[in-house]
């Protein structure tokens, strides 16, 4: 009986370590650059991957009161963890037959256009409870909120529109708050209070991760970071002010020499220019190690560059430790991915992207590893 969990552990191949004093510290780091009343966070995708269920009581105990999900089945997820305290908003919005669903389970929508408006004032008054919802205004994304004529119509109408329930707050989105000069932020804060001179008081809220680093005026009343509580760098032109919050390390499978003139992996993408020593590693695309690393991507093991060789497979890396000097390398090593050496948002632009794709990809084969240090 006892032999196979301790076999099953030996089996594993990757360890994905999430440090929640970390993300405490790092809400707290927020909190505290936060000028506004009040700190949500952003648990979208299971809170980017890194296991909501675990994460949303470590928020909670921080005194985190409010947290926002995607989509309206994640916030049922989260009903059993926020007894006792807690608010769930829906940033999806809510959809023309889902609007029960929200109301009976107190979940908060952020409504999106006018007919989400109407639906929810309507209901609220069956129900004669004037339940909370956010009012999203569009401010230049595109994608979700009120576009500027539905501004325009709710300026004018909102006496009969915003009627019978509860404005928990307006909220805009920033298009671009990551790039430290961009100018659209101060536009789209400019027109959000513009907007809001006109519409009946409510608490608002601009800013996910990057705005809070950027501008104490764009702090208003609550805020929503996602990212940086995962260690992700919100001010990316500078130092980053998060602590790191995922290690991820796989082990060693096998050390191979080559000739000068062998290729690696796939397709024979990398060819060696003299005699090597190729270790393959056991993470994978299968892992979200994503393909986009393949002859990109390094490790970087005791202070020494080891750059990725040939194209990232379904299951396992190669890497070229010919000039790794030191104990050599051996099957059954474990060799970091991402720790404090080699950032999320390294091995996001070493693959060209950003480090919420790399963080919303890491698979379920790791074993997953939560400490509190
Ligand atoms: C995802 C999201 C956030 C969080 O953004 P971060 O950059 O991760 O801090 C905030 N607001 C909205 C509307 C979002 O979709």
């Amino acid at each position: 009986m006892s032999v196979l969990p301790a076999a099953c552990r030996a089996a594993e191949c990757a360890e994905l370590q999430i440090n929640l004093k970390a993300v405490a510290n790092n809400y707290q780091i927020i909190k505290k650059r936060y000028k506004g009343r009040t700190c949500g966070a952003v648990v979208k995708a299971d809170a980017y991957g890194l296991g909501a269920q675990t994460i949303v009581p470590v928020l909670k105990k921080q005194g985190c009161r409010l947290f926002f999900v995607a989509q309206a089945n994640e916030a049922a997820d989260l009903f059993p963890l926020l007894r006792g305290g807690g608010r769930i908003a829906v940033l999806n919005g809510v959809l023309p037959g889902d609007e029960e669903f929200f109301i009976e389970n107190d979940v908060i929508p952020v409504l999106n256009d006018l007919g989400q408006i109407e639906r929810w004032s309507n209901l609220c008054r069956e129900y004669e409870r004037p339940a909370p919802a956010f009012i999203h205004l569009d401010t230049g994304m595109n994608r979700l909120g009120l576009a500027p004529r539905e501004v325009s119509e709710l300026v004018d109408r909102y006496s009969s529109l915003l009627y019978g329930f509860e404005k928990a707050g307006y909220m805009t989105h920033p298009v671009a708050a990551d790039e430290a000069d961009n100018p659209i932020t101060g536009e789209q804060y400019e027109l959000f209070m513009k907007w809001y001179r006109r519409l009946p008081p409510a608490p608002r809220g601009f800013c996910n991760s990057s705005a809070i680093f950027r501008n104490d005026d764009y702090h208003l009343e609550f805020c929503r970071p996602g990212l940086a509580l995962w260690g992700g760098n919100p001010t990316p032109e500078s130092t980053n002010p998060m602590r790191s919050v995922v290690k991820l390390s796989a082990k060693v499978l096998q050390i191979r020499e080559i000739d000068a003139g062998e290729t690696v992996g796939y397709g024979g993408t990398w060819r060696s220019e003299r005699a090597s020593r190729i270790a393959t590693i056991a993470v994978g695309y299968a892992d979200g190690w994503l393909r986009s690393l393949s002859n990109a991507g390094k490790l970087r093991i005791k202070g020494h560059d080891v750059p990725y060789v040939g194209r990232v497979s379904m299951d396992a890396i190669g890497v070229d430790i010919t000039d790794l000097p030191g104990k050599p390398l051996r099957p059954g090593d474990m060799v970091p991915l991402i720790d404090d050496k080699m950032s999320v948002d390294d091995v996001a632009s070493a693959a060209g992207t950003i480090g919420y794709e790399i963080l919303t990809s890491l698979g379920h084969r790791y074993r997953r590893v939560y400490t509190e240090s």
